[in-house]
């Protein structure tokens, strides 16, 4: 349990306080989405994982070599990709003649059949956060848009991809999935946000989330979710090429 949950609900003489960065209260929302200490490390494996499938879509759709199963395929940055019909970038800066500020948004895909780009951009926010974090990102690459607009003689478009750190989204999420046309699946990003989540709060809880009521049935799928942590930038290794049930049963299992 958190120690604000201690403090608040069951009275006891704790501070309250996060036990990573000891400054603010340690509710379930600040461990999995507001704390300084997993901010570099869980929160930004977490959000690469998202990016990582994004441009596994975007490949498979334009026939650009990467592994056939997402998960395997992992990004080393900067990356380009490209063939006669599709570049695809991810974490590269775009050189312009104004000074842009914000010029490197996670990938940029140009379509060469359709001489369209875009620039996408994915964050995993706080869920209440999330309607503001879309307006955000579609103000911060506003500027980069013009530019390259104007520069690459091609429509512009900005992609904002916003999941909540719980999975979820804003109705708006589709409209954008759909203009990339590339078979993104709303629910696998809704769903490995939801098990990163779930991963760093059993890791900081102390894996008390995971063990209650399903230990034995579960207990191959505590070592995985561990796996998770300890493996930068990676997701457990599935045989299959069907969406792995070890994921279903830990975003089952997130319901504190
Ligand atoms: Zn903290």
């Amino acid at each position: 349990m958190t120690i604000q949950h201690q403090r608040d609900i069951l009275k006891e003489p704790v501070d309250g306080k996060c036990r990573l960065c000891v400054t603010k209260d340690e509710t379930t929302q600040h461990i999995i989405s507001g704390c300084e200490k997993l901010a570099g490390t869980y929160y930004v494996r977490r959000h690469n994982n998202l990016v990582q499938y994004v441009y596994w879509c975007l490949a498979k759709k334009h026939n650009i070599e990467v592994s056939n199963l997402w998960w395997k395929e992992t990004l080393v940055q900067p990356q380009v990709k490209e063939n006669e019909t599709a570049k695809i970038m991810w974490e590269m800066p775009v050189q312009t003649d104004v000074n842009v500020t914000h010029n490197r948004p996670d990938l940029i895909y140009i379509n060469k059949i359709t001489n369209e780009t875009y620039l996408i951009d994915i964050t995993v926010p706080s869920d209440y956060n999330i309607g503001p974090k879309e307006i955000e990102k579609l103000s911060k690459y506003h500027l980069l848009k013009t530019e390259i607009s104007r520069l690459w003689n091609t429509q512009t478009t900005v992609i904002p991809i916003v999941i909540g750190v719980t999975g979820i989204v804003a109705k708006s999420i589709k409209k954008y999935i759909d203009q990339l046309d590339a078979s993104i699946d709303i629910h696998i990003l809704q769903k490995q946000a939801a098990i990163h989540s779930s991963t760093i709060l059993s890791k900081v809880l102390g894996d008390t989330v995971f063990v209650r009521a399903t230990e034995e049935q579960h207990s191959h799928t505590d070592t995985h979710t561990k796996d998770i942590l300890e493996t930068q930038n990676t997701l457990p290794s599935p045989s299959t090429e069907a969406e792995p049930a070890i994921q279903e049963q830990n975003t089952q299992q997130f319901t504190i």
